[in-house]
């Protein structure tokens, strides 16, 4: 039986040094672990073959007919320094698909084997990786939030070593496409503008139809990049590694790493343990996404006619993120205070209830859904400051109509929990699904309440917590 996908790489007609054509390295013993039909129905997929076949075509022993599998190349920033040549280095491109919306989607599998961008690695991936992509990443499409998708995860029935050996598994990635800030680096640095300029026609066509200049396309990276970020914000999202290879050019979420949503609230958490100094911490976000903009603007530079008029113009487009992903931000966080009108102090209101969560380590996600019960209050410790800033916040609520539905669409009240998560994995290694089922249930509709998964609400015990979270290469 074959996959009944219908793929159409316009990738892979872009001239040859954006890629290298390459197969998936086959796997011993694949064995489906999850697969989402409901995103193959948004692909329009309609015949879905049994396990064994949807675990001989996700891991890449039979690539679907119609595929065209290669690696792309890239380059990017790693906290701050600029590596000229990266590239999907674990991971294939299998091709494209036109959605039953009409969306292309990119087809990837990640954790596929070695390829020329692998440097030292071994191109493949565990398990607690993918099962944890995989929750994440459709967690935040259920919040919402921009994302490149999950579609498959299958156990390759092969250990890898990594500290010590853990059993490898294939991750099967949908997204808008995997052309990252990075990618447009790759060509900047090596003054290959006629490359270039075929990359920027070639995503303004396919992510901005109608963008027609440099400038129009800066301007609309930046304004879902903007949007990104601020949404990230207002769930307490640390993506923990936002290098330039790690921004995506359509504006999704990618690379679920070391990502981790915040349990108690402090704007200067940081859980990625390579991330030492704290450059990717929650505040940071949005000056890093202004960072890595930059980098974005000057690649455009070169496909300008005036090269000195595009820096002072991109200049100002760059100094003006921040103010953008914090209007965003402004418009998000008033809807988690119930507000649906804007009223000049509503920023000081919030910022002063983020500090006194700071202050007394309420869990942001709960702190935010408890305000539409009236119960937010048993979320801090110290309850006459908490009381104070109520009384402001409930003057404030006189103007709104509705405020209680306002924040119950807005404050999710599930999230994956960083200690669950981990609990997930372990389970699933030692060959029980049954947490990641129950996760991906429940998490696939975070702002209803859901009384029977209650214990999905709890913030860890301090035996529980989880410190440091890994990268999972
Ligand atoms: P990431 O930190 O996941 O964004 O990856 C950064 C770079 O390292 C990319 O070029 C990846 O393809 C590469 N990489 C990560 N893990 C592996 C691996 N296990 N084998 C080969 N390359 C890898
Ligand atoms: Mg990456």
């Amino acid at each position: 039986m074959t996959l009944a996908l219908r793929f159409d790489n316009s990738y892979a007609r872009l001239p040859g040094d954006f890629f290298t054509r390459l197969a998936p390295t086959p796997v011993a013993a694949p064995r489906l672990m999850a697969f989402n039909a409901g995103l193959a129905d948004e692909l329009g997929l309609t015949d879905i073959p049994d396990g064994a076949t949807l675990a001989a075509i996700f891991s890449g022993n039979t690539p679907p007919q119609g595929a065209a599998p290669l690696a792309q190349v890239y380059a990017g920033h790693q906290f701050g320094g600029f590596s000229p040549q990266l590239g999907d280095g674990r991971a294939i491109l299998l091709g494209e698909v036109l959605d039953r919306a009409g969306r292309r989607r990119d087809i990837q599998l990640k954790g596929s084997g070695p390829t020329p961008y692998s440097r030292m690695g071994d191109g493949r991936a565990w398990v607690g990786p993918v099962l944890r992509e995989y929750v994440v990443s459709e967690a935040m499409h259920a919040l919402r939030i921009p994302t490149t998708r999950a579609l498959a995860a299958v156990a390759t029935g092969e250990e890898i070593a990594r500290e010590t050996m853990l059993p490898g598994a294939i991750l099967t990635r949908v997204a808008a496409s995997h052309i990252r800030v990075g990618t447009f680096q790759y060509f900047f640095a090596r003054r290959d503008h006629e490359s270039l300029k075929a990359l920027a026609e070639y995503a303004m066509e396919r992510h901005y139809p109608g963008t027609e200049s440099p400038e129009a396309f800066l301007d609309a990276v930046i304004a879902r990049q903007a949007r990104l970020v601020a949404l990230w914000m207002s769930v307490g999202f640390i993506h923990g590694v936002m290098n330039t290879d790690n921004t995506t050019i359509s504006g999704e979420t990618i690379d679920y790493g070391p990502c981790a949503f915040m349990d108690a609230y402090h704007p200067g958490t940081v859980y990625s343990s390579i991330d030492r100094g704290g450059r990717y911490a929650f505040q940071n976000q949005p000056g890093i996404i202004a960072w890595n903009l930059a980098q974005f603007a000057s690649c455009l530079v070169p496909l300008m006619p005036d090269e000195d008029a595009a820096v002072a113009r991109f200049t100002e487009m760059v100094n003006a993120v921040p103010e953008r992903v914090e209007a965003e931000w402004l418009a998000l966080m008033r809807a988690k205070l119930g507000l649906g009108t804007a009223q000049a102090e509503d920023e000081q209101l919030i910022l002063d209830l983020l500090t006194l969560m700071a202050q007394n380590q309420a869990d942001f996600t709960n702190t935010f859904r408890a305000l539409a019960t009236g119960t937010a209050r048993d979320q801090f410790t110290d309850r006459d400051a908490f009381d104070a800033w109520a009384t402001r916040w409930q003057q404030r609520l006189e103007d709104e109509a509705d405020p209680q539905a306002r924040m119950r669409a807005a404050n999710p009240a599930f999230i994956p929990r960083n200690h669950r998560v981990e609990q997930m994995i372990e389970a699933a290694v030692a060959g029980d699904m049954a947490p990641f089922e129950r996760l991906m249930q429940v998490l696939a509709r975070p702002y209803d309440d859901q009384p029977e998964a209650e214990d999905l609400t709890r913030p860890p015990l301090p035996s529980e917590a989880v410190q440091a979270t890994f990268c999972g290469t």
